[in-house]
């Protein structure tokens, strides 16, 4: 597997810049290049689909399965599984795809 290059590297110390929304390097406190940084809008959408995350992990952990009918329509139990499923998948390719685009 190919090892992961830093974008940019710090001026400083030459190591890769883990964080382009603080204005110095973490290791050595060297002033991170003004290219090198995120835009404020940047950080400001990063900041909001990491919100949107955290709405979408919540609303996962709130999720109850239906319970077992002893008697009923396993058909229709399963559906309901299935499509409550494909809606987990949509969400975490909503984020996934977000997160992409911030990313870069
Ligand atoms: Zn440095």
């Amino acid at each position: 597997m190919k090892e992961l290059e830093p974008k940019f590297r710090c001026v400083g110390c030459k190591r890769g810049l883990l964080n382009r929304s603080v204005a110095r390097c973490l290791y050595c406190g060297a002033d991170v290049p003004e290219e090198a940084r995120l835009a404020p809008e940047a950080i400001a959408q990063r900041d909001a689909v990491h919100a949107r995350m955290e709405a979408s992990r919540a609303r996962l952990a709130q999720y109850v399965p239906p319970k077992q009918k002893e008697e009923g329509s396993p058909a229709l139990d399963f559906v309901d599984g299935v499509a409550t499923g494909l809606d987990v998948i949509d969400m975490l390719g909503g984020g996934l795809s977000l997160l992409g685009q911030v990313l870069d």
